[in-house]
């Protein structure tokens, strides 16, 4: 056999990946899972139904232009058709971005610590990363990204709010910002858990992409709408920046299932976003009783919560799961535990004080 081996890009060098394996064998604790940020709620019957009569087409290839979805979301947010595109998550969206923007010799810019696939997709792309650190308050640290701009910025991710920390950033602020950003770099205001903001003095992206050709917003069915396992998100940008998200989907990216599910939560978005108000109200639950505690809990505006833990990471996020609850540790940084059922937010927050 030969020793040559294929050539691959040298900028998937140190990205981390996944090994296939058997799946894990059942029998273990039951665990709550509070560490993706998922919605705890199973499928409405009505979305299932229609998930159920879309089943039986799968044989035929979706819809590659999602012309139903983009339709109404074209008439829910008041957008042309021309201004959307839907993509594999939004993930697959953000990944489209970057691939329409930048390649090597370009510069992405994003706070840090913020959404762990933004170093990923960059770095695939060949673009560098350009990280601006939080500020101590765990927040976007506007005026350094600004600072950060140069001739090689192309694209600039500011997440409201910000995974893993929850925290917002506010209009005035975001203008000045915007004010700063030069019109041919792209802004991307990843709303991926905008339903969950109560804050009112955070603004609608797709206000904002309203008054500016280069503000480009991403939205996601997988949280509020509790589509995660179904992979569609969308974007909303000028012309333009939509027609590059077209040009660089992966064709039939998203499912007819996908397709019909997003459809059919948009019309039962009452009793979604009645789900949310819920989940708000036990976020400030949590909240409040980990503050009572005496842990430092960073405003959330998001369905989860950031404790800084340093090096007591990784032996709090075992603390979580011996009790049943899975939990997100980033080692040497924090703990990021989603919002969910009541009966899981209870193990937790007993959790916590065990470790206190
Ligand atoms: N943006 C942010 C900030 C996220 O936290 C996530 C999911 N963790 C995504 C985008 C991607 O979500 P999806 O691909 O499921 O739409």
């Amino acid at each position: 056999m030969s020793e040559t081996r294929p050539k691959l890009r040298a900028e998937l060098e140190g990205i981390p990946t996944y090994v296939p394996g058997r799946p894990a064998a059942a029998g273990g604790p039951v665990a709550y899972k509070l560490s993706s940020n998922e919605n705890p709620y199973p499928p409405l019957p009505g979305v299932m139904e229609t998930v159920m009569a879309a089943a039986s087409s799968f044989n035929r290839y979706p819809d590659l232009a999602c012309t139903a979805l983009i339709g109404e979301l074209s008439e829910r947010f008041g957008v042309p058709l021309s201004h959307l595109a839907t993509g594999t998550g939004s993930v697959g969206v953000a990944q489209q971005l970057i691939q329409a923007t930048a390649g090597p010799g370009d510069e992405v810019i994003y706070a840090w610590r913020s959404f762990e696939a933004y170093p990923i997709i960059t770095q695939i792309s060949g673009a560098a990363s350009v990280r601006v650190p939080l500020t101590p308050g765990e927040v976007h640290d506007l005026d350094a990204m600004a600072d950060a701009i140069t001739d090689r910025t192309r694209l600039i991710f500011v997440c409201n709010p910000n995974n893993p920390t929850g925290t917002v950033v506010r209009r005035a602020e975001l203008e000045r910002f915007l004010d700063r950003v030069p019109g041919d770099v792209l802004v991307v205001l990843d709303e991926a858990y905008r339903e969950f903001i109560r804050d009112p003095e955070v603004p609608d992206g797709v206000e904002l992409y309203r008054e500016r050709p280069n503000v480009c917003v991403l939205r996601t069915f997988s949280k509020a709408y509790g589509l995660a396992g179904l992979r569609v998100g969308f974007a909303i940008a000028h012309e333009p920046v939509a027609a590059a998200l077209r040009k660089t989907a992966v064709p039939f990216g998203v499912s007819h299932l996908a397709q019909e599910a997003a459809i059919a939560s948009l019309r039962a978005e009452d009793a979604l976003l009645g789900r949310v108000g819920s989940l708000v109200c036990e976020r400030k639950r949590v909240v409040d009783a980990l503050r009572a505690q005496g842990w430092t809990v960073p405003e959330t505006q998001a369905n989860f919560v950031w404790l800084r833990l340093g090096e007591r990471t990784v032996e709090f996020a075992r603390a979580c799961e011996q009790a049943g609850v899975v939990i997100r540790p980033f080692a040497g940084e924090g703990v990021r535990v989603t919002v969910g059922e009541t009966e899981a937010n209870d193990i937790f927050l007993k959790a916590a004080e065990g470790f206190r």
